[in-house]
């Protein structure tokens, strides 16, 4: 994709501080980061949603995030980190090219993730899960 900015990362036309790059995978250091360390990685092929990146190359994302993960942790102490998609806007992408978040994670980093907790009626649990399963496509 011509007009995207993780493509000119990804082709060298952008710098960016590279931690990592395979024939399918390249994770960089996020200019904006929730901790520092916090890296992104990406599909090298342009895909704007995470659901149609092919399984290998969106299998290969999360065992890079999660290695990369524990290296953060070992070589920066730190003691957890989050992995991340935003898939679409109201989800808060950003950036429309496929992203894998790993953000460190220090037990008093004071970073709160926006998390609420609803409750389901009696039986709209079930029902909610049927009517997903309906639309529900693997391939
Ligand atoms: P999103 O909100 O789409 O999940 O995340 C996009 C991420 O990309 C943000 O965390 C933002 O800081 C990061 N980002 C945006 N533009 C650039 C850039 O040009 N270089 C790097 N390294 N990160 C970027
Ligand atoms: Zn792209």
């Amino acid at each position: 994709m011509s007009n995207c900015i993780f493509c000119k990362i990804v082709a060298g036309e952008i710098p960016s501080v590279k931690l990592y790059e395979d024939e399918l995978v390249f994770a960089f250091l996020d200019i904006a980061p929730i901790n520092f360390g916090h890296v992104l990685v990406i599909p090298k092929e342009h895909h704007e949603s995470a659901s149609s990146i092919p399984e290998a190359v969106a299998g290969r994302m999360m065992k890079v995030g999660s290695r990369l993960g524990i290296a953060l942790k070992r070589a920066l102490d730190y003691d957890a980190y989050n992995l991340h998609l935003a898939d679409g806007k109201a989800a808060g992408q950003v950036v429309m090219h496929a992203h894998l978040h790993v953000v460190p994670r220090g037990v008093d980093d004071d970073f709160r993730w926006n998390w609420r907790q609803l409750q389901y009626a009696d039986g709209a649990a079930a029902e909610l899960a049927g009517k997903v399963m309906e639309k529900f496509k693997l391939d």
